[in-house]
């Protein structure tokens, strides 16, 4: 079994945003030269999410909508977490949205159905983050 790793970096320069980050995987799997297998993809933090849907503006944006409901980032004070932080928010967003996503990679390349995006979603930008792309198989 071969085994590939690699880190992409993120500079939002906003609070939050999404990036749709599927080229930059299915580029990993190439440079893995891995042909049957699976990759975990996830960020190396606790205030952002990796997850999969549709790549969509009108829907980011309603995503952006339903978690400013779930978790308002303001006032700050709400929260117990803030204090010394002020992103409490942002670490109940991302364990809304999920930590990571697995997928199936099937004759070189993601093995996805038609609608299927991989995203970056941003909670506490405005500083380098780092994303883990991790590919196993053969
Ligand atoms: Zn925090």
């Amino acid at each position: 079994m071969k085994s590939y790793r690699k880190e992409l970096h993120f500079m939002i320069p906003s609070r939050r945003g999404i990036i749709n980050i599927t080229p930059k995987v299915r580029e990993a799997i190439r440079e893995s030269g891995i042909r049957e297998g699976l990759v975990l993809v996830n960020p190396m933090h606790i205030t952002a999410s990796v997850f999969i849907n549709d790549d969509e503006s009108g829907l980011h944006r309603d995503y952006e909508l339903w978690l400013e409901k779930l978790a308002p980032e303001k006032p700050y004070e709400q929260y117990h977490h803030n204090g010394y932080e002020d992103n409490a928010d942002a670490h109940l967003k991302r364990t809304i949205m999920g930590r990571e996503v697995v997928a199936a990679i099937t004759n070189g390349d993601l093995d996805f159905g038609t609608w299927e995006q991989i995203f970056y979603f941003e909670f506490d930008g405005k500083r380098d983050k780092r994303v883990l792309i991790k590919i196993i198989g053969e």
